[in-house]
């Protein structure tokens, strides 16, 4: 009978401790991990959090290119399940030809198709995109409508597309989930939530009135750049002194990031 080697066996088992660590480790909609029954903040902490990131970033934006209420639609409706940088690549061309309902519609179906084929899901989506440019003529005049309730209502967009046009174009609080959110509301304990719904609720409650504005833009920047899934950079993290995450990196020094941001703020909280 042939018997495993001890070291062979320790090593792959060491192998599926380190895999299932890291699993665990980056939080996802789909894993959100162990979910806090509330935040780990209180008022004046969470003030801080996002007075520093005010404080770095005034007024920041999202990276999606568009021209106008529609074009905007659009671009998040073709951004599920792909990067901004390969959306903004497919519009480029799309949006010097087709910038309204209408021409969309005159358009077609199989153009719309061909001009977003690098994208994920490009047949579904170029779909969608003609359908609710038919729906927006039909119900709405042509514009893209100012209320959650009628965006949801259009083909290829859900709670988290209306909630981005809601925020960007028309300058609503509102918070849309996408997996950095989810991650940052989980992991930091701001906002826990098993669902992006439950993270958006509570990340509503939590963000100080006069941030909610940029809340979301702050956060996915935060999560796509330093407090990213697999490995958060804390070394490089303006909130790391704030940061009540068990992920936190241990540093022997506040990072000169954290300190010069602090300098900013009016009140210049630490834990
Ligand atoms: S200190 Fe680390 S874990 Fe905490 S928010 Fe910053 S990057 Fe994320």
């Amino acid at each position: 009978m042939t018997k495993t080697k001890p070291a062979a066996a320790s090593k792959s088992s060491t192998n599926r401790a380190k895999k299932a660590k890291t699993a665990k480790r980056a939080l996802s909609v789909d894993n959100p991990g162990r979910v806090l029954k509330r935040s780990r903040y209180s008022k004046a902490e969470t003030y801080a959090v996002f007075e520093r990131f005010h404080a770095a970033n005034p007024e920041p934006e999202g990276e999606l290119n568009y021209v106008n209420a529609f074009t905007l639609l659009v671009a998040v409706v073709l951004s599920a399940q792909a990067t901004d940088v390969g959306v903004n690549k497919a519009t480029k061309h799309l949006f010097e030809i087709a910038d309204t309902p209408e021409k969309m519609v005159a358009l077609g179906e199989d153009t719309v198709r061909e001009k977003i084929r690098t994208i994920g899901l490009f047949k579904t989506k170029a779909k969608n995109v003609i359908l609710l440019s038919e729906q927006l003529l039909r119900d709405h005049g042509g514009l893209v409508p100012e209320n959650r309730e009628a965006l949801e209502k259009l083909p290829g967009v859900g709670r988290k597309t209306a909630n981005v046009v809601l925020n960007i174009y028309f300058g609503h609080p509102t918070i849309a989930v996408d997996t950095h959110l989810f991650r940052l509301g989980n992991r930091l304990g701001i906002a826990p939530g098993k669902t992006p719904l439950e993270v958006e609720l509570a990340m509503e409650k939590a963000v100080p009135i006069e941030f909610g504005r940029h809340a979301h833009h702050w956060l996915i920047l935060h999560g796509r750049y330093i407090c990213k899934a697999r490995k958060p950079d804390c070394a490089q993290c303006l909130i790391y002194d704030l940061c009540k995450s068990p992920e936190k990196e241990k540093l022997e020094h506040i990072p000169q990031i954290a300190l010069q941001t602090a300098a900013k703020c009016s009140k210049q909280a630490t834990l």
